[in-house]
């Protein structure tokens, strides 16, 4: 409703709102919305949100949707931000820990947020089927939104994709392929057959508006914390939709006069058997190489190549953040640790940023009495394979 047009994250190039649109045209970069926030804040107000719904289309003025009536929703969004008391007396730096508890969005990841946004804007832009490469938990989410829409969906995800995940999306009437190979192998395929199908590429930040609803995690801790924004945060990072996400909501917020220029200390957590971001990060890059032979259980964080890797790690420096990848062992061990001290059974990529924050206290990178908010991006019981 307040959408001026969409940017290249890259060249800058400007391309026109309410249209189709992947990838920028001239550099291949993926592309963000911008917003008229002058306008968007006439009615978007601290104030007003006291009295509007509890999911992320409370935040309507700063998403992308035109018509209403093209929302296609679950209730995504607004989730518990639960203090982690025990967890934090664990810690040998004392610190105000906060879980962050995606797994109760509906299709039990915060990949509903993302989807929840891209299908209505697809049913808004007249789209009837979709496609998109998946870890796992997006395919879930894309299968239900679309259904929801009346779509039809193809869905590409890697053979060894945890099984909950498969089953879910067949239930949920889509079309699903397995393959031989990694979420780029999978991401390599929708590119090859979308034009002779029909089909729009939902993927990571192929599609412009995932991000904008993976944004709102930003608006959310803004309002939960009551417009002091925590001192680090801690998120899993596969394609790094979120941490862009979040990363833009700090800029709009500051803009509606909501915050002021102090951000949090961004913190990428990703497996050791998957970690190009984190490889790129140490080693100063701007962009992340393809990290070979990724492997590890925690199925979202392996995606050894990012088409978002120059955002993330910009937000990174910027915030002055880090990058920490921890093992499989560690975030397995996590889990348990995390489930039996706060009664929350996490995804494995949600319990990695608990040993990630110790090894960050360790080398003295969180302060006494900070606030520290780690994401559980999605639901333990998705991946009982991984607790065999
Ligand atoms: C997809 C996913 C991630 C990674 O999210 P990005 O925003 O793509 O970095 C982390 N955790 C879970 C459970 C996921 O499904
Ligand atoms: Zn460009």
């Amino acid at each position: 409703m307040n959408v001026t047009h969409l940017e290249c994250a890259s060249c800058h190039k400007n391309y026109e709102a309410g249209k189709l649109h992947n990838l920028c045209a001239e550099c291949g970069k993926p592309l963000l919305v911008r917003y008229d926030l002058e306008r968007a804040a006439q009615t978007l107000t601290k104030e007003s949100l006291k009295n509007r719904q509890s999911n992320l289309w409370r935040y309507a003025e700063v998403l992308p949707v035109e018509n209403e009536s093209n929302i296609v929703s679950f209730g995504e969004g607004f989730t518990p931000l639960l203090k982690a008391e025990k967890l934090a007396a664990t810690l040998s730096v004392k610190s105000n820990l906060f879980i962050k508890d995606e797994s109760t969005n509906p299709t039990q990841s915060f990949k509903a947020r993302g989807m929840s946004a891209a299908v209505s804007m697809a049913k808004e832009l007249g789209v009837k089927r979709v496609a998109a490469p998946s870890a796992g938990n997006a395919a879930g989410a894309l299968a239900a939104y679309a259904s929801r829409a009346g779509m039809e969906t193809f869905l590409f995800m890697p053979k060894d994709t945890p099984r909950a995940n498969i089953v879910e999306c067949e239930q949920t009437g889509a079309n699903v392929t397995l393959i031989d190979g990694l979420i780029t192998d999978c991401g390599k395929i929708v590119a090859e057959c979308k034009d002779a199908e029909g089909w729009f590429d939902v993927s990571t930040l192929k599609e412009p508006y995932r991000v904008e609803g993976k944004k709102t995690m930003g608006y959310e801790l803004a309002e939960q914390f009551d417009y002091q924004l925590p001192d680090v945060i801690l998120y899993p990072t596969g394609g790094g939709t979120g941490l862009i996400g979040m990363w833009k909501a700090f800029d709009e917020m500051q803009q509606l006069g909501w915050i002021d220029a102090k951000r949090p200390r961004m913190v990428s957590v990703q497996s050791i058997g998957c970690a190009p971001i984190v490889k790129a990060f140490h080693e100063g890059d701007m962009f992340a190489a393809e990290f070979p032979n990724a492997q590890t259980v925690a199925s979202g964080l392996r995606v050894p190549k990012a088409i978002g890797d120059f955002l993330i790690l910009d937000a990174l420096h910027k915030s002055g953040g880090t990058a920490v990848a921890v093992t499989d062992e560690e975030l397995i061990n996590a889990v348990k640790e995390i489930g039996a001290a706060e009664g929350l059974f996490c995804a494995p990529e949600g319990a990695a940023c608990l040993p990630a924050l110790r090894k960050m206290i360790e080398q003295n990178l969180v302060k006494e009495n900070e606030t520290v908010v780690i994401f559980n991006t999605g639901a333990g019981i998705k991946y009982l394979e991984a607790f065999s």
